[in-house]
């Protein structure tokens, strides 16, 4: 007699093992026709297994379907073998190598002998849409090691081969088969090729074996999958969304910066793009006036000393840029903790100057791989909204939660509404006692029950001198970007010699609060130029308005309208070019300029402009003090 338990608690006895298929079918046949896989065990005992597994002792079982985020795994590793065995069919000369699941799809190389053209990758589709069709059982298999290399060598797969040789010795590999096409693969699958309907094969790609530039390239080909028709769709349109609010392309459209081969990683920044940046460290550094913050600025270059002391010169020194003069040796600070540490030394601190807020744009260089690079997005150098509070332990509380209302409302101003809040707890390695761990971890959550947000936990993520939370942004198309963090540091200021006098008149090391609310600046810019899709909101907009004359003759008028606005503190361009007032408008439509004011002989006679609102928008004629408050308006309202 074998008990199931099921995950509503329910149990249900079987003579004889049941398989996962038999299990569901007791439940019903729409579950029965839905399993992908089951569920076996709970929490960190829980392994996935086949619908075909025999369930030999009592056991929790939970039936996974593409409902689950498991069962969407389960379809997007299948897929990746339907595609091998689809590119098998068509090609078989061949070799299979690897095919794992990615954020949203798969991949999968192959060792062939030129790169997979287009045209191949739709007979590829096309091909996996037949054998999905034909709807071929999988099966599994159990090989000893040493038979299945002596197996997939017979097939002429040295790489399937090469990869069960590392394997150690003694032990079994599983291997599942559809049709004529048999893989190593742990499992578990989806029970039949007819269960893999909604996928596209996305692209093709060069990709070393092993990811070792000193082997062969291989042929990687990127899938998505979906569980129904709807997400696969929606996933193609947002793919498409993006594609069309991509930051490189609209900053090259809109003029706003480039990169260069002469300094890989590192932006120039044009006119029009360092207005916006501008217009964001403006913003910021208001907040920061506004917010307690005494703004500091520390130096590009520190010595090697300082990093030892930071732990930076041992652990890092990879990603730091350094340089050396007079027989020292210097680093560009990837970070602006130990200068504003070094600042906070300076003269003796008592607890009444606790909290200390301190505040920096500061520019920091980080040596990432070129690899890693997009567009402003991953850069080698950048600026962030850094911020360091000095406190004691009693004062987390309430920085946080002054904290995070005003990344709320920096957010908010910015065109962002939804944030979603992470608390990352003590790892393992850490440094503290676990009083003070306790401590902080509580302040940290407390501060955002305090703030009315719901937030998850992320236990074990925190860093080895402090827990932290995470403030990460949705998008207009949905995708998500972490900006904000405020990191609790029980170290840094200690090392560095960091000290206030107590109440007491003892001497004490103050709890240092890292935190940025837009983060790197270059990113964030990035991230508002895709959110917006270039159209940026008045109060960033490079230009805020441009005046275009109707002919040449009421040039001087449309000259004097930009005078009077410029006057008033707007960015205004004027347009008095010999074209037509059409082409005009068309070309300032295309630079996403909010406000375009025609002027031409009845508004000169009046002293009124004709405005056109982004969008295609006719507002019509107004007097010129009458736009000067609808602009105001408009920026006073931010979003
Ligand atoms: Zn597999
Ligand atoms: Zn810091």
């Amino acid at each position: 007699m074998v008990s199931i338990e099921l995950p509503d608690g329910s149990k249900r006895s079987f003579d004889l093992p049941p398989t996962v298929a038999e299990v569901a079918a007791t439940i019903g046949a729409g579950l029965a026709k839905a399993a992908l896989a089951g569920r076996i065990g709970t929490g960190a005992d829980a392994r996935l297994v086949d619908t075909s597994h025999r369930i030999e002792g009592d056991a929790r079982l939970a039936i996974v379907t593409d409902k689950d985020a498991e069962g969407l795994e389960i379809l997007r590793h299948s897929t990746a073998h339907l595609l091998a065995y689809a590119v098998k069919s068509l090609f078989p000369e061949a070799q299979v190598t690897i095919g794992p699941v990615i954020e949203n799809g798969f991949f999968y190389d192959f060792a062939y002998k030129r790169p997979f053209t287009p045209e191949d990758l739709a007979a590829i589709e096309q091909k996996m849409g037949e054998l999905a069709r034909l709807d071929e059982t999988v099966s599994r298999r159990v090989l000893p090691r040493d038979e299945a290399v002596a197996w997939f060598k017979s097939l002429g797969e040295d790489y399937k081969a090469e990869i069960i040789s590392s394997i150690p010795p003694g032990q079994e590999v599983s291997l599942y088969r559809e049709g004529a096409f048999e893989d190593l693969c742990r499992g578990p699958h989806v029970p039949s090729t007819g269960r893999l309907k909604h996928f596209k094969l996305m692209k093709v790609a060069g990709a070393y074996w092993r990811g070792d530039h000193n082997n062969e390239m291989l042929q990687r080909i990127y899938g998505t999958a979906w569980a129904t028709k709807d997400e696969l769709q929606q996933y193609l349109h947002r793919l498409e969304e993006a594609e069309k609010r991509d930051h490189r392309r609209l900053g090259r459209e809109l003029d706003l910066f480039h990169l260069d081969e002469h300094a890989p990683g590192l932006v120039f920044w044009h006119p029009k793009g360092w207005t916006v940046w501008q217009q964001v460290e403006q913003y910021m550094r208001a907040v920061y006036r506004d917010n307690g913050y005494l703004e500091v600025k520390g130096p590009q270059i520190l010595d090697k000393g300082l990093w030892e002391k930071t732990g930076h010169w041992d652990k890092y020194r990879e990603n730091m840029f350094t340089t050396e003069s007079e027989k020292r040796d210097y680093a560009l600070k990837p970070m602006n903790c130990p200068g504003h540490i070094l600042i906070f030394k300076q003269g003796i601190k008592s607890y009444r100057d606790l909290p200390l807020r301190y505040g920096e744009f500061g520019q920091c260089h980080r040596n990432e791989p070129t690899g890693g690079l997009h567009g402003i997005m991953r850069v080698r150098g950048f600026t962030q909204d850094d911020g360091h509070i000095f406190c004691t332990e009693e004062q987390i509380l309430e920085e946080c939660v002054a904290y995070t209302a005003l990344l709320r409302r920096v957010y908010a101003d910015f065109g962002f509404s939804e944030i979603i809040y992470k608390v990352a707890t003590r790892p393992d390695a850490r440094i503290g006692s676990d009083a003070i761990w306790d401590k902080a971890e509580q302040a940290l959550s407390e501060s955002l029950r305090r703030s009315g947000c719901d937030f998850k936990l992320s236990p074990g993520e925190g860093a080895f001198y402090g827990p932290k939370i995470e403030y990460t942004l949705k998008d207009a198309i949905g995708r998500e970007w972490q900006c904000g963090t405020m990191q609790v540091d029980f170290s840094m200021a200690g090392l560095l010699g960091a000290e206030y006098v107590a109440e007491t008149g003892e001497r004490r090391t103050p709890v240092m609060l890292h935190r940025a609310i837009v983060g790197s600046l270059e990113r964030f810019i990035g991230i508002l130029i895709e959110q917006h899709a270039g159209a940026l909101p008045a109060w960033l907009a490079p230009h805020q308005v441009v005046v275009a004359s109707i002919t040449e003759e009421h040039a001087p008028y449309a000259a004097s309208v930009a005078k009077m606005l410029q006057k008033q503190g707007v960015r205004v361009a004027t347009d008095l070019r010999n074209e037509k007032i059409g082409y005009k408008i068309r070309e300032h439509s295309v630079q996403k300029v909010p406000y375009i004011l025609v002027v031409g002989g009845k508004e000169q006679a009046d002293g009124t402009v004709a405005v056109r609102a982004r969008g295609n928008q006719d507002l019509g004629v107004m007097q010129l003090e009458g736009f000067v408050a609808k602009l105001s308006q408009d920026l006073a309202s931010r979003r």
